[in-house]
């Protein structure tokens, strides 16, 4: 249910009745947005609110070529997990997003940007060494601009083994979220991505993981978080930031 509110401009914006919100993740590649913001996903179900994932690369072509390998039945088990049900594959070439006008990306998460209309958005990070992420970014940067009147966060995600792989090491976070009840779940929606994870000490490993996600908690005194970078945040309506 939603309802109609008006801002301060008299222009509609659409907000849940109930305080919830809506959430769009925006990831590259099948197990980014468990590595990224799995735990922080889990958090916004049990809180109601709305999630919606868009995965825009397949994931499986360059890497797994005659390789028995269902990373779409592990994204739908992974959603299952971390409780989400609105997964959207646009199903791009794996590693192939700058052989394709970046428009013609843009084009489609506009369009999944109107239709959802979120509140908060989270995304790859632009500085990753992955070129997928870096160029989804950009693409993203255009679909969310301020014209899109409902958002209110933007924020990047930490990706394992690709963040921290990239030259500057530029992500600064400056939000942590505490996923120390949700950390489980996280770990459970990455176990379905068995061609993804490697064995420890891998970054991608579920150990690594959870080290990881102790490590980054540790800085903000909390037993596990997921860490964020504000790409742009907005206040609206004449609240006051909270
Ligand atoms: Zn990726």
């Amino acid at each position: 249910m939603a309802m109609e509110m008006i801002n301060g401009h008299g222009q509609s914006s659409q907000i849940s009745q109930n305080g919830h919100k809506r959430v769009l993740v925006i990831a590259a590649h099948p197990d980014d947005e468990v590595l990224g913001c799995g735990g922080t996903i889990a958090l916004h179900v049990r809180s109601g609110d709305q999630v919606t994932t868009v995965i825009v690369c397949e994931g499986e072509s360059l890497r797994y070529t005659g390789m028995a390998c269902d990373l779409t039945g592990d994204t739908m088990r992974a959603a299952e997990q971390l409780g989400t049900h609105d997964v959207r594959l646009l199903q791009y070439r794996d590693q192939r997003l700058d052989a394709i006008p970046l428009t013609d990306l843009i084009v489609k998460l506009e369009a999944i940007v109107r239709e959802v209309r979120p509140h908060l958005v989270y995304c790859q990070y632009g500085g990753d060494v992955n070129r997928d992420h870096e160029l989804l970014f950009k693409a993203l940067l255009v679909a969310t601009r301020p014209t899109e009147e409902a958002i209110e966060g933007i924020y990047s995600f930490d990706t394992a083994s690709s963040t921290e792989w990239a030259y500057p090491r530029s992500f600064v976070p400056d939000m942590w979220v505490d996923i120390s009840e949700t950390l489980d779940t996280k770990l459970k929606a990455m176990a379905c991505y068995r061609t993804e994870t490697r064995a420890y000490p891998h970054p991608r490993s579920l150990q690594g993981l959870d080290y990881r996600a102790r490590a980054w908690g540790n800085q903000s005194c909390l037993e596990a978080a997921e860490v964020f970078m504000p790409i742009r945040r907005v206040v609206r309506q004449g609240h006051p930031p909270q």
